[in-house]
């Protein structure tokens, strides 16, 4: 989509600060980091949100999350513990309607979330 942020980002056009990336995926450093280690994770294609998977996206869905494990190994966070959210919709706050995980880790995190 050509007026979706994280699609620019995906393809380049906006800068970010980078953690992985393949042909699948694109992960990089929040903006605005909640946790010492915030990272989001998002598919390269455009999909709005977990209720544009399909059965066909199950794999990708699966890839999206083996990157979180992996990134929160390297980052430094997998041991102590890390948190992976997906806001959908209005009411959980997703304010970009893009696909992303969200990898928190480097602190003690409350229960149940705000
Ligand atoms: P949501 O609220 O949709 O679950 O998460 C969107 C996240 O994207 C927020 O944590 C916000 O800080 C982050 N974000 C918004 N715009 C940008 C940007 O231009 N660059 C980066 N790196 N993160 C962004
Ligand atoms: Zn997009």
């Amino acid at each position: 989509m050509t007026d979706c942020l994280f699609c620019k980002i995906a393809q380049g056009e906006l800068k970010a600060n980078k953690a992985y990336s393949d042909d699948r995926a694109v992960a990089f450093h929040d903006i605005n980091p909640q946790a010492p280690v915030h990272v989001l994770i998002i598919p390269t294609r455009h999909i709005e949100s977990l209720l544009d998977m399909g059965e066909e996206d199950l794999e990708l869905l699966g890839h999206l999350h083996a990157i979180a494990a992996r990134l929160a190994r390297e980052l430094g966070v997998a041991e102590a513990g890390f948190r992976v959210v997906v806001n959908t919709n209005r009411d959980a706050g997703q304010s970009v309607p893009h696909l992303h995980l969200h990898l928190l880790g480097g602190r003690a995190m409350g229960w149940p979330p705000g």
